[in-house]
């Protein structure tokens, strides 16, 4: 088991990357919720030195499939940066001090979040 435990953990990765390319799709169809406040999170992607270009659009590190193993504290997490902004459930991974970010079911210190209560942002379907 150990021999594929790399394998695993990359399929789970795989896995999680094809859900969330789902969602974002469906989404973007107008069919599942998102974040009323999605530019000024995507704007701060923007402004950050993980952001990476490619093709015209930006992605929060790497885009996911050019690096399947990573830390997204120090890589970021491969999503294109609009579509993760738009999903109520993303965060990000960094605090403003480009620290660890911590969340509980009472607040996040992302730098989106910024303290506030993420169950407080509004979103909408
Ligand atoms: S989600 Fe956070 S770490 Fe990723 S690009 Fe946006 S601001 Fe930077
Ligand atoms: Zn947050």
């Amino acid at each position: 088991m150990s021999l594929l435990k790399p394998y695993y953990a990359g399929f789970i990765h795989l896995s999680r990357a094809a859900v969330k390319a789902t969602a974002a799709k469906i989404r973007g169809a107008g069919l599942l919720r998102e974040n009323v406040d999605w530019p000024r999170k995507a704007e701060t992607c923007e402004r950050c030195p993980l952001r990476v270009v490619q093709c015209g659009v930006s992605y929060c590190g790497k885009p996911f499939l050019q690096q399947i193993a990573r830390d997204p504290v120090v890589d970021g997490c491969g999503c294109p940066t609009r579509a993760k902004a738009k999903d109520p459930k993303e965060h990000c991974p960094l605090t403003s001090d480009h620290l660890p970010a911590v969340r509980d079911n009472n607040s996040c210190n992302c730098k989106w979040c910024n303290g506030l209560n993420p169950l407080s942002i509004p979103s909408r379907t």
